[in-house]
């Protein structure tokens, strides 16, 4: 069936690429899991069908970023962090608002959530601060679209000083885990739906049984 080499097309492409430092989406992450990838544990493989919603988020961003390029509001796209110890990343772009830079995060999510946010998700605050914080800018926006019906909400991000300092501080903590090989405690906050679809939860649960 055609379906089927579709997905076994997502399949074969997929490869793992190894981690040899933090990207700033980690900051949003549970860390056992960060520390998990980083020692390579082995882990269930992406199934086609998230490997397309990757692929639709891709899009996502480039029919956004094509408009905005229409708008000739663009400084910078993809543009890389400044290299520094610990933590790489690219900002979706730096666009131009009233004649001042803005860091801009494009996200894609359901409807359901969609229609339920008031506020970014804290996982996304914290890479869109993470990104003023390295590029010295000291606004953002976080735009959402509606995946299933393409409408748009945005919030404007204020640079939050104790915030980025309390990411920072939880990726030295990590490193140190790291390299030490200390399995970071499961987070007392952790909430359920991350353990659900975490890749890591058999490897988790094992040590945990220990
Ligand atoms: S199962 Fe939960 S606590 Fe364990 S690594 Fe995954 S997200 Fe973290």
């Amino acid at each position: 069936m055609l379906s089927e080499r579709i997905d076994q097309f997502y399949i074969d492409s997929f490869k793992e690429r190894d981690q040899e430092h933090f990207y700033i989406t980690d900051a949003g992450k549970c860390p056992r899991a960060v520390y998990f990838k980083f020692k390579k544990i082995p882990k269930k493989k992406p199934e086609p069908r998230v490997l397309r919603i990757f692929d639709n988020g891709d899009y996502t961003h480039m029919r956004i970023m094509s408009v905005l390029f229409g708008l000739g509001i663009v400084r910078a796209t993809e543009l890389k962090i400044p290299a520094q110890e610990i933590i790489s990343g690219r900002a979706d772009a730096i666009i131009d608002i009233e004649g001042k830079p803005c860091v801009l995060e494009i996200k894609s999510i359901g409807s359901y959530k969609f229609a339920k946010l008031q506020e970014p998700e804290p996982d996304h605050m914290k890479q869109v601060q993470l990104y003023m914080h390295f590029f010295k800018i000291p606004d953002g926006i976080l735009l959402y679209e509606d995946k299933d019906k393409q409408n748009l909400k945005e919030f404007a991000i204020k640079y939050d000083p104790f915030l980025i300092q309390e990411a920072l501080k939880k990726f030295k903590e990590l490193k140190e885990q790291i390299d030490k090989n200390i399995v970071p405690p499961i987070p007392i906050d952790i909430e359920p739906w991350r353990c659900d679809y975490c890749d890591y939860k058999e490897e988790c649960q094992k040590i945990e049984k220990k």
